[in-house]
């Protein structure tokens, strides 16, 4: 007998690829109706983040993970996966640079943070003082996960199929829900307090942008993709779903202020963050289902959490 994943994004996916390394038997199950906010995201792994300047706690170990499972992948299909970069993080207000102050001394902040007092970006209206951030490293997620989800549809692993909480599923052992935000229209783990949060990313083209870094102000951030595209994103719309969803123009009208010079906007796309009230991921078993387990909750994290914790909280607990 085999497994079954539900859900193609980066949890399912992964928990599929460290399946396969082990000769652990599985099909994976995708029904591509559902907006994955693994497609869309920017896949940016980021020690420090928020308004505060927070750093996540055990960074270095669960980027270590990280790095391994993505490197492998890299070396298996031979394709360019991961690229180091550097924030450039606008400030914008004395807030930032006060928890700049009191993070500077503090060895575990000092390799990651420094201070520019005058930099310029000729095609952006933002010059002044900034911090930068480095290391941090972009997945490509959706090259990542196009050619796994290739791979396992030629070995008969992958279907683009339902799952429904209704069917009982019985030529499984077990069955990993990886479902990101649609988890939270099931009843299957009734206890679980959902805070999903929306968001829209723009894809532009600039010839003139010429920007090499990444550029961060409180709300956005730019990522040079290559060949002169261009990630801008991303809201961060609570309590807003697919039925609801009313566009907003923070995107654009941000383009429009901030780049001096043209540009084209080649699409925009929404997902959502699977987010849980206690802000973190969570493997469970159902009360009500004991077959059924739950491996969910990486909010706007998943590109560095879900390597580290398949490997520390699934796999040694299966
Ligand atoms: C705009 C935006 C930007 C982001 N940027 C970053 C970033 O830079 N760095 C970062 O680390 N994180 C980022 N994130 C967060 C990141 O995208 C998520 O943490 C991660 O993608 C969650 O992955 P997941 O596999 O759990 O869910 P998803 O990617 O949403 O995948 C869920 C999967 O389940 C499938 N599914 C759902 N229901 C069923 C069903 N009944 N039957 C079969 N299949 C089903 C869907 O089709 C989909 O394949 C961003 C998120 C958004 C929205």
């Amino acid at each position: 007998m085999k497994h079954l994943i539900v859900g193609s994004g980066i949890t399912g996916t992964l928990l599929a690829w460290k399946f396969y390394q082990n000769n652990i038997p599985f099909e994976i199950w995708s029904d591509f109706q559902s907006p994955s906010a693994s497609q869309i995201a920017a896949g940016l792994i980021n020690p420090i983040t928020g308004q505060r300047l927070a750093k996540i706690l055990n960074y270095e170990n669960i980027l270590h993970d990280a790095l391994l499972i993505y490197q492998d992948i890299e070396k298996f299909f031979n394709i360019p996966l991961i690229f180091q970069h550097k924030i450039y993080r606008f400030i914008e207000n004395e807030n930032l640079k006060f928890h700049f102050h009191q993070k500077i001394n503090n060895p575990n902040f000092q390799s990651y943070l420094n201070f520019i007092e005058n930099i310029s970006f000729p095609n952006l209206f933002t010059s002044g003082e900034y911090l930068l951030i480095q290391p941090v490293y972009r997945i490509h997620l959706s090259l990542l996960l196009t050619f796994i989800h290739e791979h396992f549809k030629k070995l008969g692993l992958f279907f683009y199929k339902n799952f429904d909480d209704s069917n009982v599923y019985k030529n499984f052992t077990k069955i990993f829900l990886c479902r990101g935000y649609k988890e939270s229209d099931s009843n299957l783990f009734p206890d679980l307090k959902w805070e999903n949060a929306l968001g829209e990313i723009i894809i532009f083209f600039s010839k003139d942008l010429q920007l090499y870094d990444i550029y961060q102000n409180q709300k956005m951030t730019i990522i040079p993709l290559g060949n002169d595209y261009y990630w801008l994103g991303a809201t961060y719309l609570r309590d807003m779903k697919i039925h609801n969803y009313q566009p907003s123009e923070e995107l654009e009208n941000f383009l429009f202020q901030n780049l001096k010079v043209s540009y084209t906007i080649v699409n925009k796309q929404i997902g959502i963050r699977p987010i849980l009230k206690e802000r973190k991921p969570i493997f469970l078993q159902s009360s009500i289902e004991p077959q059924i387990f739950l491996i969910n909750g990486m909010g706007s994290k998943g590109t560095l959490w879900v390597p580290h914790f398949i490997e520390n909280e699934v796999l040694k607990n299966l």
